[in-house]
């Protein structure tokens, strides 16, 4: 009898058979080759009040009742993980050290709480980051988006820059075979382009995006496939909005140096714009959308402000703008997201850098440089 084998035995005669889903490896669930007694993982911490992260060795997760637990493949990393690096104003009111953080991330189930039925062991998965309460108005008619009670994968509990992610099954997404893992990586962030700009009709509509960041390069990407006539992109760096242009976008504007309003002749705008995605956080960027918008346009608004914007509601009024905040994704987002990478949307071009997660340290550093896109990390071999 092999090593393994003997292992194998003596952990099956310490489960309770009421508490087997608790366990990490039971049944079979590891992989040849894996020591089924290991209970720790590596993972990137968030050590103390403070800047940076730290690679440490943390108690794997055990997976509860109606919980799964991930074994990660790939990450990459978001400007909420960069401002929790960096240690803000808004992550020192929002997290609490020490704590694994992270919540883009792609792999495959690696073990299942009990009650788990709808999902198998080695399935490819990734999930939806906020956990949402199921109890009240908005998450009993299907808008989980709006729940009053969202715990956030990453910032309010342990998060996925790690080798293994537990989560309830109800967050977990089914990731079809033909996915690039590269891509699903980042359908978290994906989404948040997807729930901004899908908001609106786009079919033969002109829409600015205000932000070339990664998710505002993303959403020119999703304007241009689901339709729209022109997409004009700004920002003040030139780097980030190269990349929108070659993620489709039809003229970029550098607001430090070009006049939106001759792009606008140029590209044959007579009224403004029909449709309005908000991606910077900026007052001045709102501010300069509201006045280009034409008489009855649409705005959407994701990118988060880090102070109060004061504008002059009459300019709102006037033209009979209508404003839809965005948080989070719908569900079906998810859904969406799929079928518009196989139906020919292709995002690689977002993907700017590649590293192996004990590199991450290059990572934060090529985000907070700004000549970045999507940074995917790899977890497994
Ligand atoms: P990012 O910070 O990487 O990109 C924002 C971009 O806006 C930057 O490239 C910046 O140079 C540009 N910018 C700043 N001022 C500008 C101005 N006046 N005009 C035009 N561009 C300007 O952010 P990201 O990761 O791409 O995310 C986009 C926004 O969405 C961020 O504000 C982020 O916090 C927010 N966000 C919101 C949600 C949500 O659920 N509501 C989810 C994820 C991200
Ligand atoms: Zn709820």
């Amino acid at each position: 009898m092999t090593q393994e084998v003997l292992k194998y035995i003596c952990l099956c005669e310490t489960i309770d058979p009421q508490k087997a889903g608790r366990r990490i490896y039971n049944g079979g669930m590891y992989r040849k080759g894996e020591d089924p007694m290991k209970k720790m993982m590596d993972a990137l911490v968030k050590p103390t009040a403070g800047v940076g992260l730290e690679l440490r060795q943390v108690p794997v997760p055990e997976p509860g009742p109606g919980e799964v637990l991930i074994r990660i493949r790939k990450t990459a990393i978001c400007g909420t993980d960069v401002h929790i690096y960096n240690w803000d104003p808004w992550a020192a009111e929002h997290i609490r050290p020490p704590m694994v953080i992270g919540h883009e991330y792609v792999g495959e189930i690696a073990a299942l709480g009990a009650g788990v039925t709808h999902f198998h062991i080695g399935q490819r998965v990734s999930g939806e980051g906020h956990i949402t309460c199921g109890h009240c108005r908005n998450c009993h008619s299907g808008d989980i988006q709006w729940c009053r009670d969202t715990c956030s994968v990453g910032v309010d509990r342990d998060g996925a820059f790690a080798e293994y992610l537990c989560i309830p099954e109800r967050n977990v997404i089914e990731i079809d075979d033909g996915l690039d893992e590269d891509v699903v990586s980042f359908f978290d962030a994906f989404g948040n382009a997807t729930h901004t700009a899908l908001m609106w009709k786009l079919v033969g509509e002109d829409v600015l995006i205000t932000g070339a960041g990664p998710i505002g390069c993303i959403a020119a990407a999703i304007c241009k496939y689901a339709g729209a006539r022109r997409v004009i992109i700004t920002d003040f760096n030139d780097y980030r909005l190269g990349l929108a242009k070659n993620l489709g976008a039809d003229y970029t504007v550098n607001i430090s140096r070009d006049d939106l309003g001759a792009v606008m002749k140029d590209a044959g705008l007579k009224e403004g714009f029909d449709v309005g995605l908000e991606m910077s956080g900026a007052g001045a960027a709102f501010k300069q959308m509201i006045s280009v918008m034409r008489n009855g346009g649409k705005i959407s608004l994701l990118g988060i402000s880090n102070e109060p914007v004061e504008l002059n509601m009459n300019d709102i009024i006037g033209k009979g703008l209508a404003l839809q905040g965005i948080y989070g994704r719908k569900m079906d987002n998810w859904h969406q997201m799929s079928y518009m990478v196989q139906g020919g949307l292709d995002l690689h071009p977002i993907i700017t850098h590649r590293f192996g997660y004990k590199d991450f340290q290059k990572g934060f550093d090529a985000m907070n440089s700004g000549r970045s896109g999507k940074i995917v990390l790899t977890w497994s071999e």
